[in-house]
C-alpha cells in the first residue's frame, strides 16, 4: 500500500473546521460535490468536442447518486474529466480557491479558535469551501476516479486531517466517483437524512435544479397496485414498493426559460450557487435577442463588492456558453470596465466551440453582445437609482469608485454613459446627489456647478471658502475621493454648465460695486501684500485681498490649471515627484479685522514675518494640510502669547 501524504498546512486547518463543524447547513456538501460533477463533465465534453470527437453527445452524461443505507454509503459518480493519480493529490490534497484566501484571513483575524470556529461558518455558506465540506458529513471519504485517456485508475483515500493515500485501481468508465462513509448519528445531527432518496431529492431540487446534466437515482416508491377489474367498489387496493430510476433536476438552463415563468428565488438560488455570493443580487437581467446577434443572458448586479474587487487579483467576465456549452469561465471582452461588477453567463447560438480565446476578441457577435448588455446594464442602474434610491446608494458606495476610474480612463469617452449615474455629497444635504439634481435645484443667476475638494463633506463644509456661497443659496459638490477632480477636468461641463473649483483664484464672487472698492483696496495694500509675499519666500506665488470670505480671515487657493488637492494627489504617485505645483494664492479678507491689524504693524519687518506665517499656516490646516513646519508654527503662537 502506498504511504500516507499528509494535506497541505491550510487544507488540513480547513479540514479540522469541516470535521469539528457545527455548521446547521450541512447539507451543502451536496451541492459542492454536484458542481464539482458538472465541472468535469463540461471540462470531458468541451474537450471531446475541440479534438472533434463526435462520438459523445451531451446524452452521453449523467451524475449518479447511490445511497446504501446498511453500509452508510453516498455515492455521487461522474462520467467526466477524472483525475490521474498528480491530479488527485494536487486537487484535493491543497487548497487553490480564490474563496479561501478571505476563509484565511478570516481564521487569522478571530480573537480565539471558539471566534474562528464561529466566523468560519458565515464563511462555509458564503463561499461553500468545495470538496471539503464532504467531511462535515462524511468520517471517510474515498475518491475512484480515471481519465478518458488513460487505462490506469486511482483511488484517493482520507479518513480525516491525518492525511490520504493515493492507490492505483480498476475503474472500467471513464470519471470520479466520489465515496462518502455517513457519519452515525448524533444529538444535534441527523446524518441518517442524507442516505435518504426523498431528502437528496429534496436537496437536489433545492441546489441543483440547472445542472445541466440529468442528475439520476434510484428511487423507492408505494405506489397502490392496480385493482383487478372484478373488485368490489371499496376494495382497498394493495400496496408495492417499486425501484425506479428518476432524473432529479429538471435541467433546462434558467438562462433559456421563459423570465414570466422563473421566480425570484430561483434567479437569487442560482446566483448564490454560481458566484458564492451569500447576499441576495441587488438587481436581475434577463435579456434575450434574436437576429444580427442570438443570444441569452442572465446577468446579476450584486449588493456587495467582492473582498478583492479593488486588487489586481480580481478578474472581471462573465461565463460564456456556446449552445448551452461552456466555453469560458470569465470571458472579459463582454462587460466593460466600468460594469466589471457584474456577474452572469451569457450564451450564444453565434459561437463556435473552437473559438480561440484570440478569435473571440475579434468576433463581431460578440461585440455586439457585449454593446447590448452595456446598454443593459446601464438602462437598470438608472432603474435603481430613478425608484429605489437607498439601494442605489448603497450600490453606488460599493461600485461608484470604479465607474469613476473607468470615466477617468477613458479620457471622458464614456460621459454620455456613465456621467449620470455618478453621485457625489453636497454642502446642503443629507444625502448624494446627482449632477441633474445639482442642477434643478440651482438658483437664478447660477452659472457654475461649485465644488470642492477635501478629506469629508464635514471638513469641506467648514472651509473659509464655502461659507458666502452656502449664504447665497449656492450648493457645493463635495468631491472626497482622489480621482475626483482630475475626474471633474476631464468631464469639463455639464447640460453647459462648467465646473468650477471654489478653492480657484480667479473665481469672482464679488458684486461690481464690491470689485470697484477691492481694486482701490489693492492698490492702497500694494507694498503691503508685497512685502507679505516675500516673507513668505517662495512658499505662495500671491498674497491677495479678497471679498469672497465672511467670517474667516484667510484661505488658500490656487491660479492655473493645478489646483492644492490635485497638488496633493499628484506628489502621492511614485515617480511623480516632479510633476506640476500648485501656484499657491494667499487671499486676506479684506472686511476681517486682521486686515486692519496688518496695516499697523506693516512696518515692523519681524512682526509682519511672523503673522504671515502664521496666516499662510493657518490656512494650510484649515484646508487640510500640514503645517510645513510645526516647530515653528507654534513658537510663532508663542511669541504672539509671551
Ligand atoms: P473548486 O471546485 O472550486 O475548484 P473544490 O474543492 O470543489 O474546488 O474542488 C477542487 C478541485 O478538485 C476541482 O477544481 C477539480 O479540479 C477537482 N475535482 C473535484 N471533484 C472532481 C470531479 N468529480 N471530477 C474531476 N475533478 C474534480
Ligand atoms: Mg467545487
Amino acid at each position: 500500500m502506498s504511504e500516507k501524504k499528509q494535506f497541505q498546512a491550510e487544507s488540513r486547518r480547513m479540514l479540522d473546521l469541516m470535521i469539528h463543524s457545527v455548521y446547521t447547513h450541512k447539507e451543502i456538501f451536496l451541492r459542492e460535490l454536484i458542481s464539482n460533477a458538472s465541472d468535469a463533465i463540461d471540462k470531458r465534453y468541451y474537450h471531446a468536442l475541440q479534438a472533434g470527437d463526435t462520438g459523445l453527445s451531451r446524452d452521453s452524461f449523467e451524475i449518479s447518486l447511490t445511497a446504501d443505507k446498511e453500509k452508510r454509503l453516498l455515492t455521487v459518480a461522474d462520467n467526466g474529466c477524472g483525475m490521474n493519480a498528480e491530479e488527485l493529490e494536487s486537487n484535493l490534497g491543497t487548497i487553490a480557491r480564490s474563496g479561501t484566501l478571505e476563509f484565511r484571513e478570516t481564521l487569522e483575524s478571530a480573537a480565539s479558535p471558539e471566534a474562528a470556529a464561529s466566523q468560519a461558518v458565515d464563511v462555509i455558506g458564503q463561499f461553500g469551501v468545495g470538496f471539503y465540506a464532504a467531511f462535515m458529513v462524511a468520517d471517510e471519504i474515498t475518491v475512484t476516479s480515471r481519465r478518458p485517456v488513460d487505462e490506469q485508475g486511482w483511488r484517493w483515500h482520507s479518513d480525516g486531517v491525518e492525511g490520504f493515500r493515493i492507490d492505483p485501481c480498476e475503474k472500467t468508465e471513464p470519471g470520479t466517483e466520489i465515496c462518502l462513509r455517513i457519519k452515525e448519528n448524533s444529538e444535534q445531527e441527523q446524518y441518517d437524512e442524507f442516505l435518504e432518496s426523498y431528502h437528496l431529492t429534496e436537496l437536489i431540487k433545492k441546489y441543483s435544479d440547472y445542472i445541466r446534466y440529468p442528475i439520476r437515482m434510484d428511487v423507492e416508491e408505494s405506489r397502490p397496485k392496480a385493482l383487478p377489474g372484478d373488485a368490489a367498489e371499496d376494495a382497498e387496493p394493495e400496496w408495492e414498493t417499486v425501484r425506479e430510476r428518476k432524473t432529479l433536476n429538471s435541467m433546462s438552463p434558467l438562462w433559456r426559460r421563459n423570465r414570466s415563468e422563473v421566480k425570484q428565488e430561483e434567479y437569487e438560488a442560482f446566483y448564490r450557487d454560481s458566484f458564492y455570493d451569500y447576499e441576495k443580487p441587488l438587481r436581475v437581467i434577463h435579456a434575450s435577442a434574436e437576429g444580427a446577434a442570438t443570444y441569452q443572458a442572465l446577468l446579476f448586479l450584486p449588493a456587495k463588492a467582492p473582498y478583492d474587487y479593488y486588487s489586481k487579483e480580481f478578474e472581471k467576465g462573465l461565463k460564456l456558453y456556446a449552445s448551452g456549452v461552456m466555453i469560458m469561465e470569465r470571458c472579459n471582452d463582454l462587460l466593460p470596465d466600468c460594469f466589471s461588477f457584474a456577474r452572469g453567463v451569457v450564451d450564444s447560438q453565434d459561437l463556435s466551440l473552437n473559438i480561440s480565446r484570440e478569435m473571440l476578441q475579434q468576433d463581431r457577435q460578440l461585440k455586439l453582445i457585449a454593446k447590448h448588455l452595456e446598454k443593459k446594464i446601464k438602462a437598470e442602474l438608472k432603474a435603481l437609482l430613478e425608484e429605489d434610491r437607498e439601494s442605489y446608494h448603497a450600490f453606488y458606495k460599493a461600485f461608484g469608485l470604479n465607474m469613476k476610474f473607468a470615466l477617468y480612463k477613458s479620457f471622458g469617452a464614456q460621459k454620455e454613459l456613465l456621467a449620470e449615474l455618478l453621485e457625489f455629497a453636497a454642502t446642503t444635504r443629507e444625502q448624494p446627489i446627482t449632477f441633474a439634481e445639482y442642477i434643478a435645484a440651482m438658483p437664478e443667476g447660477q452659472e457654475h456647478i461649485y465644488y470642492a475638494c477635501g478629506e469629508s463633506a464635514g471638513q469641506i463644509k467648514r472651509l473659509p471658502q464655502c461659507e458666502r456661497l452656502t449664504d447665497q443659496g449656492r450648493e457645493i459638490l463635495c468631491l472626497t475621493d482622489d480621482i475626483d477632480e482630475f475626474l471633474i477636468k476631464t468631464l469639463h461641463e455639464i447640460d453647459g454648465k462648467e465646473f468650477r473649483s471654489i478653492s480657484d483664484a480667479d473665481l469672482g464672487l464679488e458684486s461690481e460695486e464690491e470689485k470697484q472698492s477691492l481694486e482701490k483696496e489693492r492698490e492702497a495694500a500694494k507694498s503691503l501684500l508685497e512685502a507679505m509675499k516675500e516673507a513668505l519666500e517662495g512658499k505662495v506665488n500671491e498674497v491677495a485681498l479678497t471679498a469672497r470670505l465672511k467670517s474667516h480671515p484667510v484661505c488658500l487657493t490656487a491660479t492655473g490649471g493645478v489646483t492644492l488637492e490635485m497638488e496633493r494627489v499628484l506628489q502621492m504617485q511614485p515617480g511623480m515627484e516632479d510633476a506640476p505645483k500648485a501656484q499657491r494664492v494667499l487671499e486676506i479678507n479684506v472686511s476681517h479685522p486682521i486686515y486692519e491689524k496688518l496695516g499697523e504693524i506693516k512696518d515692523d519687518a519681524e512682526a509682519l514675518k511672523n503673522y504671515a506665517s502664521l496666516l499662510y499656516n493657518q490656512a494650510l490646516l484649515i484646508e487640510g494640510f500640514p503645517v510645513e513646519d510645526p516647530v515653528e508654527f507654534s513658537n510663532a503662537i508663542c511669541g504672539l502669547m509671551v
